[in-house]
């Protein structure tokens, strides 16, 4: 089974944990750089990406993340916050990050007043069944770079995106019971 962390410092990383495991990965808490031995993956979830840049900025994780993914043995699964966390560009508030991704994203993008809405995706590289797509204080993606493939939009908008072995959702697929995203992550590594 592919050998899959979910970074546990804020956030909601129980629901993470147990999506990945129903997707069939062994999956494991990561809090400090030596919880990143032996991984092929990494989630980053939803949460407060302010909070979680600067919990992993302390842990040293910031740093030993990116080195890993540099190296390329260590695919990124960032949601909502973890999908600001990986974007290269920021706009309002701007959390310490790992910048992998190579996106230009505006927090809470919706408005703030739109706490949550549910919106039904077309997903090609899934295949015909739309994705139930829950949606909460999400960032709007405003630009893509060449390198990242747009996997599904909404109102025009990138919304669930990869880039070589990392990969990004403004939305929350753990929520739900779909799991096809989490077994499209998953086929990463083994790639
Ligand atoms: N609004 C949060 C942020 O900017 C992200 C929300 C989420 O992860 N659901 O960090």
């Amino acid at each position: 089974r592919p050998r899959v962390g979910v970074l546990a410092l804020q956030g909601d990383v129980s629901e993470h944990l147990d999506y990945f495991r129903r997707a069939g990965a062994a999956v494991r808490p990561v809090r400090v750089p030596l919880d990143l031995e032996g991984l092929e993956g990494l989630v980053l979830p939803g949460g407060e990406s302010t909070a979680i840049g600067r919990l992993m900025e302390r842990a040293g994780l910031l740093a030993a993340v990116a080195e890993r993914s540099r190296r390329g043995d260590l695919a990124l699964f960032g949601t909502c916050a973890g999908l600001i966390l990986l974007a290269r560009q920021v706009e309002g508030g701007q959390p310490p990050r790992l910048g992998l991704l190579d996106l230009a994203v505006v927090r809470n993008g919706y408005g703030r007043q739109v706490d949550s809405f549910e919106a039904d995706l077309e997903v090609p590289a899934l295949g015909d069944a739309p994705v139930r797509a829950l949606f909460i204080r999400a960032p709007v993606v405003e630009s893509t770079g060449a390198g990242v493939e747009v996997l599904a939009r909404f109102r025009g908008r990138p919304v669930l995106v990869r880039q070589g072995r990392c990969m990004a959702s403004t939305f929350h697929p753990e929520l739900g019971e779909d799991l096809r995203v989490a077994r499209l992550f998953l086929s990463l590594l083994a790639a």
